[in-house]
């Protein structure tokens, strides 16, 4: 089988039209973010790009030479104008004069902002003298995976020389940094036609006098490294397949039943979001014989391990003889395990500046015959360490399929793991928010409580599955909640709540996108009314279906998820104030809300020992954006009320005691409470949100 991630050569994306009258930071803009837009290229966050170009000083209004350089933390693929730090090579070269050598090298991180040109408050990266001391108008530094097959491989250094002649040249390891600009310098002084270097273990370095030249250089290295590894590794896939895959469903059926459990395991310290990922490449590797040793191996290039950690933890599960419940039994002590050995690996390499040892659990698990696994903070960080390790196992499948693949040495990979200025740069970053990685599932979810609901969730940082039976509205709301707050943080799921297998089946979907859930908000519903000798036998049990047994049937679903993961769990009702109050010709309504009422309370018995907390959100006359306030029940109420439909809402108002209309937000707001951490040592509770009614009054 041909190797579908080497396999394919990289297009050349660079339009001349395009290109045409861009200044020269705008075409280093251009340049940056076509060679991200493939991760064969380069990595989510890694490599990095610049030009040096002449401008005029602020000062002075002469013309000086400035280094644009990827600041510090962006992604070339999306990077913008704003992600570049410039700086002047005037003061860039002058720091040659007070370099104390490589043992004092990190200090000079701390001079790069005395050289800042124009003001710009865009950090400047670790890499940046790799581009400044390299004698070049235009430098990529790019993260290829057919290229890291070749640094990563026990002799790199002939491989280079073989595939690319003089054209490339080859340097030892060494950690970014000051010291590794000065040899990329010397490299270029002493090899003064090269195109580019790769730097063992960890990239590909290339130049050019135009961006365009640079661009169709990098481009063109590493299609001639994908040819040389279509003719060279021609094997099977990491020396051939010793275990079955399972088919698809099956395949999602072992992780749904794996990723809650691991996710209890792992979350003990921050919540974590899971991501499961079962690509071909994937697939290739966990069936592989060279499964075991290449684990073992740990990850390459230093940006691969910093997401993915030192190694991934294998769980023992046989593919041929599938026993998911003798592997989920095995987990508690392969996960101890795994953090036991990560502790010894921080204790063997540590120095006696390095910082507190960080959270010792695994991000990568790979299940035989299944895929993979990962667990990180939030679902984006899951996902991208996911995307990392499939460019480690694309390098591990080059390397070994020509030569030896090498992992770095372990006290390498702990220095950079615990490098000061990496650890630095986590210090940075801002807070996480307070319901970061805190998995929600919404009913009703893309009207309007419902809706307002996952928004505010969102706000604080949750990732939300949206539940509904209206699939154009929830499309909509899954399209506007992903452009305000990301597309990896919102799923949708079509959920009927009165069907047990519709149920089951869309908290298996929510499992599989996040790994797990924390909150479920019970909300789907409708409200019907009729006078009691006019309500059919149909109208009562559609209200008893859909209130009653809909919230019984999400809850027990949840329950169940909750009692899994052994870490708590939160469930708030979204009942009514008819649930307390009684009210005229609405009996089936007003009965089904009770008996949300009373099973919360029942639940909040029953889940307590488990830490699971179970509350309501009690509103009242929320008409603006709700489905249940459209057509008929407006309709009836105002009938009801002996009244116009117009004026529904002024009256709702005029009745409750704060004179005050109640909105999808207000409930929201109620619903966020109780299922933050704000809101820990309450369960059992019952929160009116209805401006005040003194019927409703809980006693
Ligand atoms: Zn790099």
């Amino acid at each position: 089988m041909l190797d579908k991630h080497q396999g394919a050569r990289l297009a050349n994306l660079w339009d001349d039209g395009k290109a045409a009258g861009m200044t020269e930071p705008e075409k280093l803009l251009y340049r940056s973010n076509l060679l991200g837009s493939d991760k064969r290229i380069t990595n989510y966050g890694g490599g990095n790009t610049s030009a040096k170009v002449m401008e005029k000083d602020p000062l002075t209004g002469e013309m000086v030479e400035v280094l644009w350089v990827k600041g510090s933390g962006g992604d070339v693929g999306t990077i913008k104008m704003d992600g570049f730090s410039t700086l002047y090579m005037d003061k860039l070269r002058a720091l040659k004069g007070i370099y104390r050598g490589v043992e004092f090298e990190d200090e000079m991180v701390g001079y790069l902002p005395h050289c800042t040109f124009n003001l710009n408050p865009r950090a400047a990266s670790i890499d940046t003298p790799l581009h400044a001391y390299v004698p070049k108008p235009h430098v990529d530094h790019m993260h290829p995976d057919a290229i890291i097959a070749i640094a990563a491989s026990k002799n790199s250094r002939e491989l280079t020389s073989k595939i690319f002649g003089d054209e490339i040249g080859w340097l030892p390891w060494k950690r970014p940094g000051y010291e590794l600009g000065l040899w990329l310098e010397k490299f270029c002084q002493e090899n003064p036609d090269a195109r580019g270097v790769v730097l063992e273990s960890h990239g590909l370095f290339t130049w050019g006098d135009t961006a365009k030249e640079a661009y169709e250089t990098t481009i063109e290295i590493i299609n001639r490294a994908i040819a040389w590894f279509e003719t060279e590794n021609t094997g099977p896939a990491f020396g051939g397949r010793s275990k079955p895959v399972l088919a698809a469903a099956d395949r999602a059926a072992i992780a749904k039943k794996l990723m809650p459990v691991i996710r209890g395991l792992v979350s003990a310290g921050e919540s974590k979001v899971g991501h499961f990922d079962d690509s071909q490449a994937v697939l290739d590797f966990v069936t592989s014989t060279s499964l075991e040793p290449l684990a073992a191996l740990g990850t390459s290039c230093p940006d691969h391990f910093l997401r993915t950690k030192i190694r991934p933890l294998v769980v023992d599960f046989d593919p041929a003889q599938p026993d998911v419940g003798n592997t989920l039994a095995g987990l508690p002590e392969a996960i101890a395990t795994y953090r036991a050995d990560y502790a010894a690996y921080y204790e063997r390499y540590k120095r006696a500046d390095s910082p507190a040892m960080r959270d010792p659990n695994a991000v990568v698990y790979l299940v035989p015959g299944v895929g993979m696994i990962t667990f990180a903070k939030d679902k984006a960080t899951a996902r991208i360490s996911a995307e990392f390790y499939v460019n480690a196992i694309n390098v591990m499948r080059g390397a070994s399929g020509v030569s030896t693949y090498v992992g770095l040495p372990e006290q390498e990979a702990f220095d950079i793991e615990y490098w000061l200025l990496e650890e630095a740069k986590l210090q940075r970053m801002p807070k996480p928010k307070s319901l970061a990685g805190r998995i929600a599932l919404v009913t009703g979810g893309a009207g309007g409580i419902g809706k307002a609901t996952a928004n505010r969730l969102m706000q604080e940082g949750a990732c939300v599955v949206l539940a509904d039976i209206d699939e154009t509205a929830l499309e909509a709301a899954q399209t506007e909640l992903s452009t305000r707050y990301g597309k990896d943080f919102v799923r949708s799921v079509n959920m009927n709540v009165t069907s047990e297998a519709a149920v089951e089946s869309g908290f298996g979907d929510a499992l599989l996108a996040f790994g797990g859930l924390d909150i479920l908000v019970s909300n789907a519903g409708l409200a019907t009314s009729a006078a009691v000798e006019d309500t059919t036998l149909a109208l009562w049990n559609k209200n008893m279906d859909i209130l009653a047994t809909g919230y019984f049937l999400v809850s027990r679903e949840a329950f169940r998820i909750f009692r899994k993961q052994k870490a708590g769990g939160n469930v708030v009702f979204v009942a009514s104030k008819n649930g307390l109050a009684a009210s005229p010709g609405a009996s089936a309504y007003c009965t089904a809300k009770a008996a949300e009422i009373h099973l919360a309370r029942c639940l909040a018995l029953e889940g307590a020992s488990a830490q699971i907390r179970v509350n309501v959100v009690n509103p009242d006359a929320v008409l603006r954006g709700s489905k249940i306030w459209t057509g008929e029940w407006k309709e009836q109420r105002a009938a009801a009320y002996k009244m116009d439909v117009d004026e529904l809402e002024a009256h709702y108002r005029e009745r409750s005691m704060l004179k005050l209309s109640v909105f999808p937000e207000d409930i929201a707001e109620a619903i966020y409470f109780l299922a933050s951490d704000m809101s820990a040592k309450s369960t059992g509770n019952i929160v009116n949100v209805d401006a005040g009614n003194a019927q409703s009054f809980t006693r």
